[in-house]
């Protein structure tokens, strides 16, 4: 979906011009279209070819086109504006640059709120827990190791865990 503006034409930053969308619509507004065509048959009829001209708005330039209407108090985009109809006082649709401001707030806030962990970071560790038979004491520790002594004689195997890497704790074996 592509998003088309009109902006001045000498200008490096975009400069779009700033108008009433109608009379029930008061406040500051800046126009954006849904096609080329509407956008430049804007342009034509409101006599702007010498100094405006019709760009389409990338995802960056997007936001910056919104930044710098917000700076310039713009309190409204009015959508696919139509000239004639706005000369008339008719009123046009318009999306409110504070509720946008505050819908993209939310879904930036959503996603630091979600951030998912460094890669690796979740991956489980399996440990293998051993139980002496005699004593009671209880051994975790990696599953490549060999078996843990106790008592004078080898643990016995009692269970599986997993663990997250960091809170594998290695009990010592008591000696004898
Ligand atoms: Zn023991």
């Amino acid at each position: 979906m592509s998003v088309y503006i009109i902006t001045a034409r000498d200008e490096a930053e975009l400069s779009s011009p700033i108008f009433a969308a109608g009379d029930v619509n008061p406040d500051e507004s800046a126009a954006a279209f849904t096609t080329q065509l509407k956008a430049e048959e804007y342009l034509e009829a409101a006599g702007w070819r010498k100094t405006d001209v019709v760009v389409e708005l990338d995802s960056e330039s997007m936001l910056d086109w919104i930044a710098a209407l917000r700076s310039d108090g713009v309190e409204s985009i009015a959508v696919d504006p139509d000239r004639r109809a706005q000369e008339s006082g008719a009123r046009q649709a318009v999306i409110s640059l504070h509720g946008l401001t505050a819908e993209l707030a939310g879904i930036i806030e959503r996603r630091i709120h979600t951030a998912p962990p460094p890669a690796g970071a979740e991956e489980l560790q399996r440990i293998d827990i051993y139980c002496c038979q005699a004593c009671g004491q209880v051994v975790e520790q990696l599953p490549e190791k060999e078996p843990p002594t106790c008592c004078d004689r080898e643990m016995e195997l009692s269970a599986f865990d997993t663990v997250r890497p960091g809170e594998l704790r290695e009990a010592v074996v008591a000696a004898e």
